[in-house]
């Protein structure tokens, strides 16, 4: 099986209060869990494409045959999507970015504030089960909203640093209906050296 499910860098409960145990835990043994078991299945007869980094085939769905396609871009985008969201989070986070993403930040949105209003807005805003990312593009950052488990790789929007899961599974347990709720607790939960070294990677 070419793809498994990734460790979390932290324990279950280690988010807390902003997020619940409950729900951290089955969001990632079942939700995330179900994503890889079910991109393996739709691999499991191309072993050419098992080889293939799964960004590079999300960039290129036209390039996986037909029959797979929407496995691929469900399946593998869920895969892709919370390997990211997990480890943009930590115990202790949130607060500032500093350094080049600060400046980053503030060159593309004017201001941290201005930068964390128009993505929580969005956020909010969302229709249905999606999420909301940073994208860059060197030193240009810009906010994109994908429906399911799209993401921005999958319409040359610019590489994913930093994304909010907005699907009900990720916060229904603790906040029900209340999305903003959930939304503004995770921001205390940010893990910006991370943010800062995919920015830096996505720059390369
Ligand atoms: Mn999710």
């Amino acid at each position: 099986m070419p793809y498994e499910l990734p460790k979390l860098p932290y324990a279950y409960d280690a988010l807390e209060p902003f997020i619940d145990a409950k729900t951290m835990e089955l969001h990632h043994t079942k939700h995330h869990n179900t994503y890889v078991q079910k991109l393996n299945a739709a691999l499991e007869k191309h072993t050419t494409l098992q080889t293939k980094p799964l960004a590079a085939l999300l960039t290129d769905l036209n390039g996986v045959p037909s029959e797979i396609r929407s496995a691929v871009r469900n399946h593998g985008g869920g895969h892709w999507n919370h390997s990211l969201f997990w480890t943009i989070m930590k115990k202790g986070g949130g607060g500032e970015p500093q350094g080049e993403l600060a400046s980053a930040i503030k060159g593309s949105f004017g201001s941290f504030a201005e930068f964390k209003a128009k993505f929580s807005a969005d956020a909010g805003a969302l229709f249905g089960s999606g999420w909301v990312w940073l994208t860059a593009r060197g030193k240009e950052l810009a906010i994109v909203s994908t429906p399911n488990q799209d993401n921005p790789l999958m319409s040359a929007g610019g590489h994913p640093i930093f994304g909010l899961d907005v699907w009900e599974h990720a916060y229904y347990l603790k906040y029900q209906n209340r999305r903003p709720e959930y939304i503004e607790a995770w921001w205390n939960l940010i893990n910006w050296s991370q943010v800062q070294d995919n920015l830096a990677a996505a720059g390369k």
